[in-house]
């Protein structure tokens, strides 16, 4: 399918108060250019290097996500346009973006990475440790971050049971956490959930950013 019939269908797919983040990761900027003109200004690369070198070749109109891993020795080369970090995982590492902010005289919008799958490659906060965070933050007084809400990856599964209870968890704590008094800097307004085989379940559950890269790209080459 044309790059720009499958954004459409997707989005078709999303309800209202969702979003689609297009995932780019070893996809050509010509591929990326067919999705903008497409009219898609969300996206999203899992690699600091790739996300300032696609970044700098095309439209500033567009909002670049970081969704991957992130090394605390990348923070300043995405600080001075990234839209929103996705994989915030360690407290360590928001220090470093604050930092990172406050050079640029901006506020970086990010979420916590909640680890919810069952396998322990994937990065991420336990649920007890988010529930302490309000806490340690209003401690740390970080005036150049903003945390938006909170990040999660089911694992890689044909088991949908499985995938359900793992976003309805991510959910449930969201929906916690929105409810209790978390001090100023955390305001829990995203929930980014959802890649291309599990998206259709993620919406169910209340996510807010789908992250999909092969469904609308198609397969990548493997590096
Ligand atoms: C690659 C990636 C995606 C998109 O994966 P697809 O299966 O191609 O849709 C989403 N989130 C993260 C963190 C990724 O690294």
């Amino acid at each position: 399918m044309p790059i720009k019939d499958s954004i459409r269908a997707i989005a078709d797919l999303l309800p209202g108060g969702c979003r689609l983040i297009a995932v780019t990761k070893f996809q050509p900027t010509t591929a990326i250019e067919e999705a903008y003109e497409a009219g898609q200004r969300l996206f999203g690369e899992n690699k600091a290097q790739e996300l300032v070198g696609k970044h700098e070749g095309l439209p500033d109109d567009i909002a670049w996500h970081m969704i991957g891993h992130l090394q605390r020795n990348k923070v300043k080369y995405i600080a001075p346009f990234v839209s929103l970090i996705h994989s915030i995982d360690s407290l360590r590492l928001l220090e470093e973006v604050n930092k990172e902010g406050a050079k640029h005289n901006r506020v970086i919008p990010c979420l916590l990475q909640v680890h919810i799958a069952m396998e322990d490659t994937k990065f991420g906060f336990s649920e007890e440790e988010i529930l302490e965070l309000p806490d340690q933050l209003n401690a740390l007084s970080l005036s150049n971050v903003a945390i938006n809400g909170l990040m999660g990856m089911a694992t890689f599964t044909g088991n949908e049971h499985q995938v359900h209870t793992e976003f309805e968890a991510l959910n449930r704590l969201f929906t916690d956490l929105r409810q209790r008094d978390t001090g100023p800097l955390m305001k829990m307004e995203e929930l980014s959930m959802g890649m291309s085989n599990d998206f259709r379940i993620a919406i169910e559950h209340g996510s807010t950013l789908v992250r999909v890269g092969t469904a609308i790209f198609g397969e990548r080459a493997k590096p």
